[in-house]
């Protein structure tokens, strides 16, 4: 019989997993099991506190036409997304803005760029880009991204400071978990494995509201050739995100499946 021993690697190895039991939460649509210590309640909080000062802070389009346009679309990607956003209350706001860019917050409040709407060019293209937007909120990227850093910044202190709710740095630590960062205009990527998540979600959403996935593909592809007349610098909607070539080719694995929802969705 072997000796047993004292192994610190056996106890951090067993701490974790209890930490990890404790704030583990699974993405329904994909089976992954993410860290997560943020309520919905704190989340749906912070997105719409952070929905409020964006758009206090930006310029919202008047162009009544692209409005409506990312209403309709919006509206058909937040039908079928509905039953995984618990408690959304829908809300379309077109920003004035020639940085190619979208975002979507806990609690359905989503934000599309004017500077997008000449690479999205169609329905199929803005949906291809909401329903990527509302993935990462229905799949809880945001909160998952807000207690990554608060683990990184001492689990302990960070549930004092962040969860109390209402001073500023929670909501820099909302803006940031949610992709968001209003001064720069800048967006911070999601993590490789939540843009799969997103791309994957998003492109079942888009084909379940009746939009052909292959749009999600044209769409990509239209980035791609914005990228490189930008010189090779992606915008931050795409910085460090999937190379485009791997994000198309991994868009284009996931078309059969999508394709049944479109051919089912009964909106051809
Ligand atoms: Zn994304």
């Amino acid at each position: 019989m072997k000796k047993r021993r004292f192994s610190p690697r056996a106890f951090l190895t067993a701490l974790l997993i209890c930490i990890g039991l404790a704030a583990c939460y699974t993405v329904p649509q994909t089976g992954r099991k993410a860290f997560n210590v943020v309520s919905p309640e704190t989340e749906i909080k912070l997105g719409l506190k952070s929905f409020e000062e964006i758009k206090h802070l930006e310029h919202i389009s008047s162009n009544a036409v692209q409005i409506a346009a990312i209403k309709r679309v919006g509206e058909q990607i937040a039908a079928v997304a509905n039953p995984d956003i618990p408690n959304a209350k829908w809300e379309f706001v077109l920003f004035e803005s020639k940085e190619p860019n979208a975002f979507a917050l806990p609690g359905g409040k989503v934000g599309v760029y004017t500077g997008i709407l000449p690479i999205t060019m169609n329905d199929g293209g803005l949906a291809a880009v909401i329903g990527h937007e509302v993935a990462h909120v229905a799949a809880r990227h945001g909160a998952e991204r807000i207690s990554e850093q608060m683990a990184m910044a001492g689990l302990a202190t960070g549930l004092a400071i962040g969860l109390s709710g209402e001073d500023s740095r929670t909501r820099n630590l909302a803006l940031l978990g949610f992709g968001v960062a209003t001064t720069v205009g800048a967006v911070l990527p999601h993590s490789r494995l939540q843009e799969r998540e997103a791309d994957r979600i998003g492109l079942t959403y888009m084909a379940k509201a009746g939009y052909d996935p292959k749009e999600a593909v044209a769409f990509w592809q239209r980035f791609m050739e914005y990228n490189r007349k930008q010189g090779g610098r992606p915008p931050a909607f795409l910085s460090t995100h999937p190379t485009d070539e791997s994000r198309i080719a991994s868009l284009q694995s996931l078309l059969p499946e999508a394709e049944v929802y479109y051919q089912t969705s009964g909106r051809r």
